[in-house]
């Protein structure tokens, strides 16, 4: 049985006064509940602060948005995945679309962010994703397992059942426009073929597979019954605690 991991991703939002108020309220929402996995997902700068207020919740853990693979070095304005280690982050977005298509990352790139979160003890939290004109050209699957593919060049099996992937459609995030259940869960199995594949039918099993694309408390409960999805990457709605906690319990609903 797989453990629901819904996470937040705040992307370049908030100071310090507005992380304060959102955890104070975050953790009375959630309760003392440990069946879903919470990630919190705040820019750099708020990683200690929300360290230091969640303390040893055993609810909630911290992650950051992203990496350099380097260990360390002449790479000014970048963190290093010790670093973010060093801050108590336990996991790492890779390859979330926004630093694919802004920053111009490659799939090799995101790849070696891969291999240097686990090699710092941080699990990866890959993103893959299809833009609308290859989902309409019918390339999703190609897509897919090309991102899979160089994502998860060097990683074995024990480091696949730490990796979380989370499938994100790019036409759907931030555009209100989900995946609908049917299309989340279709790629969700696929992936999870593909992991199959590349490593073994248990290791597959283990691994989990968060969809992410405009979810909200009203979609989050159908998406989430799907038997290949096994919680969200949440932006927009994640800015709001009373909405995020919302989609957090949708997914204490849907476990089992
Ligand atoms: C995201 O950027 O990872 C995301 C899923 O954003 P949103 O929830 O706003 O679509």
């Amino acid at each position: 049985m797989r453990k629901k991991i819904v996470a937040a991703n705040w992307k370049m939002n908030k100071i310090a006064a507005e992380a304060r108020s959102y955890i104070e309220s975050l953790l009375v929402e959630l309760g003392e509940a440990t069946d879903v996995e919470v990630v919190l997902i705040p820019p750099f700068t708020l990683l200690p602060l929300c360290s230091q207020m969640l303390g040893e919740s055993p609810s909630v853990r911290l992650g950051a948005q992203n990496m350099h693979p380097a260990k360390s070095g002449a790479f000014t304005g970048e963190i290093s995945a010790s670093m973010l280690r060093d801050l108590y982050a336990r996991y790492v977005v890779v390859g979330h679309s926004e630093r694919r298509q802004l920053f111009g990352e490659s799939d090799g790139f995101v790849g070696e962010k891969v291999r240097a979160a686990h090699d710092a003890s941080l699990r990866p939290i890959l993103c893959v994703g299809e833009t609308l004109g290859e989902r309409t050209a019918g390339h999703v699957e190609q897509v897919i397992d090309r991102q899979l593919g160089a994502g998860l060049h060097g990683v074995d099996a024990k480091e696949m059942g730490e990796t979380v992937i989370a499938y994100e459609p790019i036409w759907a995030i931030g555009t209100g426009h989900n995946a609908t259940p049917e299309q989340a869960q279709a790629v969700h199995a696929h992936i999870r073929e593909v992991i199959a594949s590349l490593y073994a039918a248990p290791v597959a099993e283990r691994v989990r597979i968060q969809y992410g694309g405009s979810v909200k408390p009203d979609n989050a409960a159908e998406l989430l019954r799907q038997p290949d999805i096994d919680g969200a990457l949440v932006g927009g709605a994640s800015l709001d605690p009373r909405s995020f906690a919302a989609i957090v319990h949708a997914a204490r609903e849907a476990k089992g």
